[in-house]
């Protein structure tokens, strides 16, 4: 068993993590960060399926996403528009299949309208909410303990225009039912991206993707901490804390060090045992945050078809079991690849079917939507996030009904010496990896200067780093 002694010990080496490790690093602070997988990048992951490069986890970065964008720069990192030229494809509630251009869904005037009236009134809220304060709006308590899916009911008598914008959040997002987390949950995801018009906007939301892969953001932090600062294989699942200080037990390394980051999801806080326990704010706060679930499908084939009829690839359907699908063609790849999403309770129903029966089922909505060739891909596959012990789901966090008002403010309490980040508990950039890198940023400066004694700036967001790159 290795001991070592360093300023702050992370748990946890995904964008969070390593970020604050560098920073830290930056700041003249020696760390340590002992991850459980036998990789960096958590949910980011890049794998390498049948000859395909898949992106497995997080991919995609917006024009909003500024401390992304700072970090790739720092890192030497280019990025690449997704293909988006060519008609979009939408799937109405009666199975009817529609090819369209422009922003607005095939699906009739007075629904169009009745859309268009719940964006500008989500817009309207998300202008007002800060999103590291949502609770602080003065009607979040009466926000946070309406289901998304009723409170959109009481703005719009248009089921069919309440499943249309829930799609954005419900299952495109928050990858749960709209039933199940509350309206304020909804609005603080939409200004956590600027606005709600952003969310909707596949165009903004999904604009771009890294040269190499997302994945290779955190390799590439690790690769500038050096020697013997990750340690790879060490599930964290006993930390030690006093006022002064942690011991953070591994599998094979032990660190005692000043300060701990607890950079892993709310929902695996409970993974680790605390000696002494957590305070009870904490024991109780954290069972109220769960992940999502969501099923990213990857299919290749040997050129993007969909591109000769015209079609960029995107397509949605409210009510088919792959909800939106994406050309996902890789950086300069001659092959074409899809992704779609299959969320939340039909994730559960897809999961059921037996291996063949789910391949069909996907490849057949791939096909409605694209034409028949997309029955036939090259490769298949599917991420499966929540078979992932040190995941549990996707894409992140979000409280249950009423619990974002109630726990969320002390979210960002350190407990001693412990703090907790990741991007679940992002206010800009929530869930994403820019609100993971604004984290990790945060997080290592209220570090800094606390072990410095100097004063701390509460409203620091993160974006551009305070610390200097040493050689
Ligand atoms: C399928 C999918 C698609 C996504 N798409 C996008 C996208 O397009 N764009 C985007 O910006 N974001 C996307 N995301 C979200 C993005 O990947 C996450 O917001 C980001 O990775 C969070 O970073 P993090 O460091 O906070 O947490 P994580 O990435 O989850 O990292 C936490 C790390 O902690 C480790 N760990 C957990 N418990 C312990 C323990 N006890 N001891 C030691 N280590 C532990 C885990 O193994 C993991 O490596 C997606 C996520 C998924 C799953």
């Amino acid at each position: 068993m290795r001991q070592l002694d360093r300023d702050v010990v992370i748990v946890g080496a995904g964008p969070t993590g390593l970020t604050a490790a560098h920073e830290l690093t930056k700041a003249g602070r020696s760390v340590a960060v002992l991850e459980a997988r036998d990789r960096v990048g958590g949910r980011t992951w890049t794998g390498e399926v049948d000859g395909a490069t898949l992106e497995i986890g997080g991919q995609w970065i917006s024009p909003d996403q500024t401390a992304l964008y700072a970090l790739l720069d720092e890192l030497g990192i280019d990025t690449y528009a997704r293909h988006r030229e060519g008609s979009s494809v939408f799937v109405d509630h009666d199975g009817n299949r529609r090819v369209y251009d422009g922003e607005d869904f095939p699906v009739g005037e007075e629904t169009v309208r009745q859309i268009h009236r719940l964006v500008e009134v989500m817009d309207r809220y998300a202008a007002e909410i800060d999103p590291d304060l949502p609770w602080a709006h003065p009607e979040a308590k009466q926000l946070d303990t309406i289901s998304f899916h009723h409170w959109l009911r009481e703005q719009v008598d248009d089921p069919v225009a309440v499943d249309c914008v829930g799609l954005f959040i419900a299952g495109g997002m928050l990858t749960k039912p709209a039933t199940s987390f509350s309206a304020l949950q909804a609005l603080l995801m939409a200004a956590s991206a600027g606005s709600f018009s952003h969310l909707v906007d596949e165009d903004f939301i999904l604009d771009r993707r890294v040269v190499g892969t997302m994945q290779g953001v955190s390799q590439a932090l690790a690769a500038r901490l050096g020697d013997d600062v990750v340690f790879l294989d060490n599930p964290v699942l006993r930390l030690e804390w006093t006022a002064e200080g942690v011991v953070a037990h591994g599998a094979d390394v032990v660190v005692r060090a000043r300060r701990a980051i607890l950079a892993v999801p709310p929902n695996l806080y409970g993974r680790v045992s605390y000696e002494p326990a957590l305070p009870r704010t904490q024991l109780v706060a954290h069972q109220h945050q769960s992940m999502g679930l969501v099923i990213k499908v990857h299919a290749v084939y040997d050129r993007p078809f969909w591109r000769e009829a015209g079609l960029s690839g995107t397509a949605f359907s409210p009510t088919s079991t792959v909800q939106e699908v994406y050309d996902n063609t890789f950086h300069e790849d001659a092959r074409g690849t899809l992704v779609g999403f299959v969320s939340d309770e039909k994730a559960d129903a897809v999961w059921a079917l037996d291996e063949d029966a789910r391949r069909k089922v996907i490849l057949d909505d791939l096909a409605l939507f694209l034409g028949d060739e997309a029955r036939e891909p090259q490769v298949f596959y599917l991420s499966d996030f929540g078979s992932e012990e040190w995941t549990r789901g996707a894409y992140a966090t979000s409280f249950d009904l009423g619990g974002l008002h109630r726990f969320g403010p002390s979210q960002h309490d350190p407990v001693g010496p412990i703090f907790f980040a990741s991007s679940d508990l992002a206010g800009a950039g929530y869930q994403h990896v820019d609100g993971a890198v604004r984290m990790g940023r945060r997080t290592a400066a209220r570090i800094v200067a606390e072990l410095d004694g100097s004063p701390h700036d509460p409203t620091y967001d993160g974006v551009a780093s305070p610390f200097e790159v040493t050689a």
